[in-house]
């Protein structure tokens, strides 16, 4: 008789998106003609940048003909691309081709790291989190120790006072838009060093950090190379959501952990495909790189409306600048699922719970400024006359 993974009874019942996609669906079937505005999901809504079609497109003509077909291409990822990288996201930084692990996206590789360490390690988990870094080390029984995130520290916890062993750090931060400063980021990668520690560092959002004193990598920050993994995607930087195609850097400095996820990555990933690769790489020319940062500040901008009206309504918005979240207050302190429910109720705009995120993110919630310009518009317009009633 086989026995079961017990530990799957200890995640939550539904993951965070299914359980806001089945009340909107409860809803909807409710009132079939209502409106339904959804700033919940952090799915990207913009077309791929011309440079990229362009790439992708090529890349299929190749494997339309004997000569330039490709099949497996080899586990780690294309030389092209993982050069391209070294020389663009991480010039003069000193990380090399083979520290970079071409992969279909930030959420398998975040999902997947563990399988590197010892389980019962003490794991550092910033709240209010992406939820992935939980479930995964739930699965994986871990010990977790949540480290609170809010206004008392700019959003980037305080260190600890004892040692953990694992730390998940990510900046731009979803939910909470915060970015890091480099002073602060300097900080926690001291403590990982003084600790023996090693900080899973999540720069998915990176390509939205305009403030300059704000580091786009963990490896700008000295001595971090000696302590750090660092996950990249081109999901948010590109709108690759379903494109896939992302990156993890594991320096050379972090001793046996290169191998082994290269051992790990040969044994259970077979590569992200030629077309991805081909038009990951078509990022970084100077089209792509101009034509990505349109779509971006385009984004931002859905953003800079968000914030201005949660501030007009009262609800004291952090975020949004160096990031596609906003996370505000709901009114009075309000339990943010019934905030969720109420405000779908009354003005048919979907946001997401803070709760879904962690217990720091009880009383808040999150908005996304993915999506079309005028649908950030007329959200946020019926959200204000709303509230202010
Ligand atoms: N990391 C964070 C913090 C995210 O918010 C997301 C997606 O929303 C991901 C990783 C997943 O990205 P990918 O599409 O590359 O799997």
């Amino acid at each position: 008789m086989y026995s079961i993974n017990e530990q799957y009874a200890r995640l939550s019942q539904r993951y965070l998106f299914s359980e806001i996609a089945a009340r909107v669906a409860r809803h909807a079937a409710l009132h079939p003609e209502a409106e339904i505005i959804r700033m919940g999901i952090g799915d990207v809504s913009r077309p791929l940048a011309p440079a990229v079609v362009e790439a992708m497109h090529r890349a299929v003509d190749e494997c339309a003909c004997a000569a330039t077909f490709r099949g497996y291409g080899p586990e780690h990822g294309y030389g092209f691309l993982r050069e391209a990288i070294v020389a663009n996201d991480y010039r003069g930084l000193g990380i090399r081709p083979s520290d970079v692990f071409i992969s279909d996206g930030a959420k398998s590789d975040t999902g997947h790291i563990g399988e590197l360490f010892a389980r019962g390690n003490l794991v550092g988990i910033t709240d209010p989190v992406y939820p992935v870094y939980v479930d995964a080390n739930i699965l994986q029984g871990n010990r977790i120790q949540f480290i609170p995130c809010d206004e008392s520290n700019d959003f980037t916890g305080e260190i600890p006072e004892n040692r953990v062993d694992i730390l998940y750090l990510c900046y731009p931060n979803n939910p909470t838009g915060a970015a890091i400063r480099r002073d602060k980021l300097q900080k926690w990668v001291d403590y990982a060093l003084a600790n023996g520690s090693i900080i899973l560092y999540d720069a998915a959002y990176e390509a939205f950090i305009r403030d300059p004193d704000m580091p786009h990598s963990i490896y700008e920050i000295e001595g971090a190379k000696a302590c750090a993994i660092e996950f990249r995607s081109y999901s948010k930087t590109a709108g690759f959501t379903g494109i896939r195609c992302g990156f993890t850097v594991v320096p050379a400095e972090l001793g046996p952990l290169n191998a082994m996820w290269e051992r790990r990555q040969g044994c259970k990933f077979n590569g992200a495909s030629y077309i991805s690769q081909r038009g990951a790489e078509a990022v970084y020319t100077p089209e792509g790189q101009r034509q990505v940062r349109e779509t971006i500040d385009y984004y931002l901008g859905n953003a800079s409306i968000i914030r201005q009206a949660l501030s007009e309504a009262g609800l004291h918005p952090v975020g949004g600048d160096n990031s596609p979240y906003v996370w505000a207050e709901t009114p009075d302190g309000m339990d943010s699922w019934k905030f969720f429910d109420i405000c779908l109720e009354k003005t048919g705009v979907v946001v997401t719970p803070g709760a879904g995120f962690g217990k720091m993110g009880e009383g808040r919630l999150r908005i996304s400024a993915f999506g079309e310009r005028e649908q950030a518009v007329r959200a946020m317009g019926k959200l204000v006359e709303w509230i202010r009633k």
